[in-house]
Parts: C-alpha cells; sequence; structure tokens
C-alpha cells in the first residue's frame, strides 16, 4: 500500500495527514477514473453512486427488485466493469481493480467514516455538490480531508454552512482526463482551508499520486480551463472571421507550435462539445469586459450539440472518418467536405526551423496567411494570461505548468512570449491596439526582456519587482540544467556520462530515438570503467521521449545486407559482453527505464542490479517483430530473472518458465505499465516502480545509494538449468499448432525455431546446468542466422521506413 504521511505545524497544533483508505463519489467518466488511478498507486477506496430509481430490462427479466444490492450498486459495479475494458487502460494492471469497492450513498454513507480523502466527482451542479457534502459532513471522520472535482464552479460555495473541520479540510482538487494519463492536478484552497492540507495535497499529489500540481485560485474554471479554452475559442472564430477551414487551423496548432497533434479541433472532439460548451458557459456567466465576449459559443457549435455531434463518443463532431478517410465539417454548410492543410511559404519556412522557439518565432512574425493567423490566435491568449496573472495564479510559472501538463502545451504562454520576443511582440500588440497589461511593460521599462532567465542552470522568473528562482519538487533533477551547471564528464554522438553528485554518476543515451549503436555501447564501457574506479554507482537513465527504443537496426541492416556477417558477429559480441559488464559491475547500475523500453532497450534493463522504472513504462523484447530474436543477453536474462521468480524451496516447474519467456518473446509481448513488466518478469519484486516520472532519476540515483550503503556486492555467476531436447520439443508444440491454424506465418515459425532452441538451452537432456556464456552463443548463433535470412531483412527494413512491423 502506498501512503503518504506529512506533518505539519500550524499555530502550535501538530497536524497529521495520512491517506490510507479513500472514498470516491460520483462513478462517472471522471470518479471511475480517479478510484482507478489512486487503485494504481495501491490506495484502495469506495466508489459511490446513486441507488437507480427505476429497473433496467434486464434487472426486471433476472427478477430482481428495487432493493437487491446488484440494483443499488449498479451505477458504481457498472464503472467497475468499465475501467476493465476501456482504452486508454485506465488501470495499470487489472488485478487493481480489486482494491476498489462498489456501493451506494444510501446503503454505505456510514462508511465514509473509515476515508482518510473523500473526493466528490458528481454531475457539475453547485446544488447537486452541496447536497452530497452536507451528507458528508454528517458522516466524515474529522481531520479527514475532503474534496470536489469541479471543472470550475466555485469552491467555497460549496462548502457554506458546513462545519468548522469540513471547511479546514475541505479544497478543489481538479484532476484532468483521463487521471491516469494527464499530468496536471490542480489543487484549489478555500479562504478557510487549513494551509498544512494544502502543502499535504501538493507533496500528496506529486510524490504519491506522480501529478504536476499547480496551486490555482478559486476562480471560474482555474488555470487550465480558462486560458486553454480561451485560446480554443479565438482560434475558433479568427476561422470563421478569417474564412479558414477546420483543417487549416488544425494543420498550424499543432505539432508546429508544440502542441499535441489533436491541436484545436481534434482535441473538442476528444473533450466532447458537450462538457467543452458547459465549461465555455460557466466562464461567460461568470466574467465581465472582453475575455466574455470570446467565452459566447458560436452558433455553428450550438446547432452541433443540438444534433448531438458531439465528437469522438458520438462517432462525429468537427471530423467525420468515413472508412479510411477523415472529413472536416464546414461550419457555414454544416456538410462534411474532404480535409484541407494550410500550406505557406511561411510553413515551410517554420518548419525548417529546430525547436518550437525557433519554429514559433518564424512562422508568427511572417506576413503571409498562416503567419497572420498564427498571431491572431496567440496574441490574445498572451495577453489575457498577463491580465489573469494574480487572479486566476500567483506567479507565471504556475499558468506555464497548467497549460503544459494540462493540455500538452510545449511551451506555456509565458514562455512562448519569451521565444518570439517580448518587446517585439508588445510593440505589434500595442500597434494592433491591445492594451498590454501594464506589469510587462514595467518589465521592459526596468530593462528586463523575458519572463524567465537562467543563470548557471538555474532558472529565475520575473515576479513582479524582481526574479524569483523556480521553485520545483526536490525529487526532479532536470538533466538539461545539469549540462547547463557543466555536469558532463564525457560526450559522444550517442550518449553522455553526467555527474548526479553525492558519487553517483549518470548514463544517458541521446541518439535518435535512443537506438543503441556503437557510440553507446563505447560510452556504456566507458562509464563502467570510471564507476568502478571512482563512484557509488551508476545509474542508466535519461528524459527523452522514450528510454529506448532498441538496437540500432539500420546498421545490422547495412551490414546484413552486404552479406558482412563478420561484422554483424562482431556487433552482436560487443553488445553481449557490454549487457554483461551491466551485470558484474563491482559497483551497483540502476537502469530507469520509462515510456517506450524495447528490444535491446529491455536488454539494458534486465541485468542491472536493480531497475527503477516509471510507472509508464511499455517495455517488451520485440525481436520478432523485425525477424530476429533478441542477441544481447535478452533471452537468457528474462529467463534467469523469471527461474528467480519462482518461489523458494518449493519444486516448480522449469518447463512452465521456459513457456512463459518463450510465449512472452516470441509474441513479442510489450508491457502496458510498470506494474505489468512485474508481472511479466521484466522486473522482480525488488525493482522499484516511480508513479511520477519527472522523479525516475532521483529515485533512480538513491537506489544506487541505497545498494552501496547495503555494501553491494556483484551477483556471483551460476550455472543455469535448461528444459533442453524435450523442453524444445514442447515450446514448438504450441507454435506449430498456431502455424496450422494459419496465426502464424512460415517465417515466424522459422524463427519461433530459433527461439525456442535459445530458450530450451539446445539439444541438451532436461535440468542440465549450463554456463550464461553458453546461452549467449546459441543466441548469439540463432540470430546471425536470422539476420541473414531475407524476409528478416524485408521486416527491418519495413521497420525502418514505416515504423510498424511487417509480417510476412
Ligand atoms: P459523469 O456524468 O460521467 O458522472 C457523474 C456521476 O455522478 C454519475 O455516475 C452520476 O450517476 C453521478 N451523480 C449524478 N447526480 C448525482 C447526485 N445528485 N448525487 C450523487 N451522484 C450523482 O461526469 P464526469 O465527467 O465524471 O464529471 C464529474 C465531475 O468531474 C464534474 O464536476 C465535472 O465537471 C468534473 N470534471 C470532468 C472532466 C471530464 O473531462 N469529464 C474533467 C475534469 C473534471
Amino acid at each position: 500500500m502506498n501512503e503518504c504521511s506529512f506533518k505539519g505545524r500550524k499555530g502550535g497544533i501538530a497536524l497529521s495527514f495520512r491517506i490510507r483508505k479513500a472514498a470516491v463519489i460520483g462513478s462517472g467518466v471522471m470518479g471511475s477514473g480517479i478510484a482507478a488511478h489512486l487503485a494504481n498507486v495501491g490506495i484502495p477506496s469506495l466508489l459511490l453512486d446513486i441507488v437507480p430509481s427505476e429497473l433496467t430490462d434486464r434487472e426486471k427479466a433476472k427478477g430482481l427488485s428495487l432493493e437487491d444490492k446488484e440494483v443499488r450498486n449498479r451505477y458504481a459495479e457498472k464503472a467497475l466493469k468499465g475501467l476493465l475494458n476501456q482504452k486508454p487502460a485506465p488501470l495499470t494492471s487489472r488485478k487493481n481493480v480489486g482494491l476498489i469497492k462498489a456501493g451506494n450513498l444510501e446503503d454505505d454513507i456510514e462508511k465514509l467514516s473509515e476515508a482518510d480523502w473523500i473526493i466528490e466527482v458528481v454531475v457539475e451542479n453547485l446544488d447537486a455538490k452541496k447536497q452530497i457534502f452536507k451528507k458528508v459532513d454528517q458522516y466524515r471522520k474529522k481531520g479527514s480531508i475532503i474534496s470536489s472535482n469541479t471543472s470550475g464552479i466555485s469552491v467555497e460555495a460549496m462548502s457554506e454552512g458546513l462545519s468548522e473541520d469540513f471547511q479546514k479540510h475541505f479544497l478543489g482538487t481538479h484532476f484532468f482526463n483521463p487521471p491516469r494519463y494527464l499530468k496536471l492536478l490542480e489543487i484549489i484552497p478555500t479562504q478557510k482551508t487549513d494551509p498544512a492540507v494544502v502543502a499535504f495535497m501538493k507533496t500528496f499529489g506529486e510524490d504519491v499520486l506522480g501529478k504536476g500540481v499547480v496551486v490555482a485560485k478559486d476562480t471560474p474554471n482555474f488555470i487550465a480551463n480558462r486560458i486553454g479554452t480561451y485560446g480554443l475559442l479565438v482560434a475558433v472564430n479568427e476561422m470563421l472571421q478569417g474564412g479558414f477551414s477546420i483543417g487549416e487551423i488544425d494543420s498550424i496548432t499543432g505539432p508546429l507550435i508544440g502542441r499535441p497533434k489533436s491541436a484545436t479541433f481534434r482535441t473538442l472532439d476528444v473533450v466532447g462539445l458537450d462538457t467543452f460548451i458547459h465549461v465555455a458557459n460557466n466562464v461567460y456567466e461568470s466574467v465581465e469586459g472582453h475575455e466574455k465576449d470570446v467565452f459566447k459559443v458560436p452558433d455553428f457549435m450550438k446547432q452541433m450539440l443540438e444534433n448531438g455531434w458531439l465528437g469522438s463518443k458520438a462517432g462525429q463532431g468537427f471530423y467525420l472518418k468515413k472508412g479510411q478517410e477523415i472529413l472536416q465539417l464546414n461550419p457555414q454548410t454544416l456538410e462534411y467536405e474532404p480535409r484541407k492543410r494550410l500550406k505557406t511559404p511561411g510553413v515551410e519556412m517554420a518548419k525548417r526551423e529546430k525547436g518550437t522557439a525557433q519554429k514559433l518565432k518564424a512562422l508568427i512574425y511572417s506576413s503571409d496567411p498562416a503567419g497572420e493567423l498564427l498571431w491572431n490566435i496567440t496574441a490574445p491568449v498572451l495577453i489575457i494570461s498577463a491580465e489573469l496573472l494574480g487572479n486566476i495564479a500567483d506567479d507565471p510559472v504556475s499558468i506555464d505548468q497548467a497549460m503544459k501538463w494540462g493540455f500538452g502545451w510545449e511551451l506555456g504562454p509565458f514562455e512562448m512570449w519569451d521565444a518570439i520576443g517580448v518587446d517585439k511582440a508588445v510593440g505589434k500588440m500595442e500597434q494592433q491596439g491591445w492594451t498590454v497589461p501594464s506589469w510587462v511593460k514595467e518589465m521592459l521599462h526596468q530593462g528586463h526582456s523575458t519572463f524567465y532567465k537562467e543563470v548557471s542552470g538555474t532558472e529565475y522568473y520575473w515576479a513582479g519587482h524582481e526574479y524569483k528562482n523556480v521553485v520545483k519538487n526536490p525529487k526532479f533533477i532536470d538533466l538539461k540544467l545539469l549540462k547547463k551547471q557543466g555536469k558532463v564528464l564525457k560526450k559522444n554522438s550517442g550518449a553522455s556520462l553526467i555527474d548526479l553528485d553525492d558519487g553517483v554518476v549518470l548514463l544517458e543515451f541521446h541518439s535518435k530515438n535512443n537506438a543503441i549503436g556503437f557510440d553507446i555501447i563505447q560510452m556504456l564501457n566507458y562509464a563502467i570503467d570510471e564507476t568502478e574506479q571512482h563512484y557509488k554507482g551508476l545509474v542508466i537513465g535519461n528524459q527523452g521521449k522514450n528510454f529506448c527504443v532498441g538496437a540500432n537496426i539500420g546498421l545490422i541492416l547495412m551490414a546484413a545486407q552486404d552479406d558482412d556477417l563478420f561484422e554483424v558477429d562482431m556487433v552482436i559480441r560487443q553488445f553481449q559482453k557490454a549487457m554483461m559488464r551491466i551485470k558484474y559491475c563491482e559497483k551497483p547500475i540502476v537502469t530507469a527505464p520509462f515510456g517506450m523500453t524495447l528490444g535491446g532497450g529491455a536488454e539494458v534493463c534486465l541485468p542491472s542490479a536493480h531497475i527503477q522504472a516509471s510507472m509508464e513504462t511499455y517495455m517488451g523484447l520485440v525481436e520478432t517483430g523485425v525477424g530476429l530474436i533478441p542477441g544481447g543477453g535478452g533471452n537468457k536474462e528474462l529467463y534467469i530473472k523469471t527461474l528467480k521468480s519462482m518461489p523458494h524451496g518449493v519444486d516448480y516447474d522449469l518447463q512452465k518458465v521456459a513457456n512463459k519467456v518463450f510465449e512472452t518473446i516470441a509474441m513479442a509481448k510489450v508491457s502496458a505499465s510498470g506494474q505489468e513488466a512485474k508481472e511479466n518478469n521484466f522486473l522482480n519484486r525488488a525493482d522499484g516502480i516511480s508513479v511520477n516520472g519527472d522523479h525516475l532519476i532521483y529515485d533512480a540515483k538513491h537506489a544506487v545509494l541505497a545498494l552501496h550503503e547495503r555494501g553491494y556486492q556483484p551477483p556471483v555467476q551460476e550455472k543455469v538449468p535448461v528444459t533442453g531436447e524435450t523442453g524444445y520439443a514442447t515450446l514448438l508444440l504450441g507454435a506449430e499448432s498456431m502455424r496450422l491454424s494459419g496465426a502464424i506465418s512460415e517465417h515466424d515459425m522459422k524463427i519461433a525455431k530459433k527461439l525456442a532452441y535459445v530458450i530450451a538451452g539446445g539439444n541438451l537432456p532436461f535440468g542440465t546446468k549450463v554456463d550464461e556464456q553458453y546461452l549467449l552463443d546459441l543466441e548469439r548463433e540463432a540470430f546471425l542466422s536470422l539476420v541473414a535470412e531475407s524476409k528478416s531483412q524485408q521486416r527491418m527494413q519495413h521497420m525502418l521506413l514505416k515504423g510498424k512491423p511487417l509480417r510476412n
């Protein structure tokens, strides 16, 4: 179970919070997602919803009455079933659903007294929420924390008239959908919330729930939805006024400017037009001035709502998928038409720039239609962000982080402003008659040209009169900043060795897709030499998009196509040797995988002394997809790790171990989370999982230090029992039946045979104990024979060109 304890001191009274058990009220989209996320981090919860007032046809047919539990818990039970089928999966393992108990607000209301945190997630309606809280106040235990997941209703208003203890422990906790994946958690204290509760929830949100926490003020829609909805509506209005199409707007407002692929209108389709209009209306009704006009939803969107064209959940919205084609809605005619993109010289020029800041800067001042469009939709967002500072959040950092974590922007509004030049942008805004908030002009006037600055690897933000330190969670080690602090000890094209202090070094991959080539192997060997001589231990990790997508198959394919098997043999030997060095290094090596950790990436992790994986780790030995089998010791290591996971002192079936490993590799199974990687034996029981990906390097560093403190000794080489000849035959039985049924191709069968031979340990009697090197030699021979196959080469080529496996 995951717990977060916190002791704060206020007015001389020691306060202590601990969340061992939660209650979630409302089991809809968000309530069930939040309960799932709590389960993912090990916190059990009670999921409550209303009692149905009518029977469904199915319930009637079953002879049930309104008094039956099955009926009374219908909503929450249905939500639990839904969690198992939703995509993307809300649970990091299906098993986690067992931590959520379904109930209803009548029969189970007294159980609220067991919860340390009660979170309300019912319909977005002040009266409904107030009624719930009245009940909660009656049944909760004193000192428990209560929060609302409202998207934008006044948090203060919800707790009016409730007990003092309630009000002290009450705040808004605004999760974004889907709660497992979206990083942002806005915390909204009221005037009466105890600061110790706020401090606790911030730490708890970051360290236990793995979120990026931003403290927001109790204003309509808080931070991200206030700015984000405004920005989306500005883009919609600009489309209508400028005569652009939906596809054209999306082609400019997506990855080109550091926003998600879903850009403007696909984002709206995913959110759902009903939800979006609800959120927009909430601000419209609560604010005044020029901001209000923007929140007025255009007529064509109201018409879409009436037609039920709500987006993805309705099968159509701003886009409609027809067969393979994606059509865009014409807002004038409300008919669907082929999708268009805005292509102008300015766009082409921007695309050639490196990095989002440069692209943005290149396009926003270009005087072609795309440049003008980008300016027209960006300038108002920058201005409103500056205007609302102090009203919705205390500092620009909170606004930028909320937009980055909640809306997936690469740059927040103030970072964008810095990127395009504050002075230049302010000049253009004023020329066009915009009123720029005085604090921005004052900053410029005082000779400061940016909202952020960086001095010797430390970041500062403009705080009104002076620059202040950007405060980050102490568990976030930012490699980008370490590099600026001169902590790089050695570097080549694929990797760097960085000093993490306290006697720990880090090997960072930074090749394209972090694929492993000679340069990485070279640095790895160097890092191990250095670590053994001078340091307490080594972390292998990085902060790229993915930990590592595998070995560089381009190199292998090139050598194979030149019939240079000698070269491939040499590469594989070096790779295997380096992996063995990881395993037997005299000092502890901790790997820190996250995101895609495939093929060679997984092979780097398997032999390490400890794996500290992110909760979002997608790990697998996927070489069969490119016509190969793992060549860097992955077969052997997964087999040994699986063997070691067997209970001690109990007879186990060696064949079952071989079967499981064979199945995992032959089917190129990839774990859908760190927890699943554990269930597939890529991680063992002692390996760690970091819920907050930003804390991964810190956690890995501390794992190194803990191993060092305990007097780390490398493992002793042991012989490995194999299933041999009979095992090989058994492994092939399953594959053969799949071939006969047509589920796998002849070439798949060929690969399966090679793999089975390696996992079974060749042609030996069952139970023979062999050296690791013997298994590595088998693996290398099998790899070399597969590399030479033309169908395997076709698979590699296809992967390199198309980025997905070819079935041949
Ligand atoms: P939903 O409609 O999916 O679920 C609401 C749940 O509340 C349902 O299970 C319903 O049975 C229950 N409910 C309805 N009336 C009730 C009452 N009077 N008492 C108790 N339960 C009642 O809604 P949702 O999308 O999960 O949203 C829930 C809350 O989360 C809202 O406040 C919403 O604004 C907020 N929110 C939603 C999103 C989102 O993307 N959907 C994102 C962030 C916040």
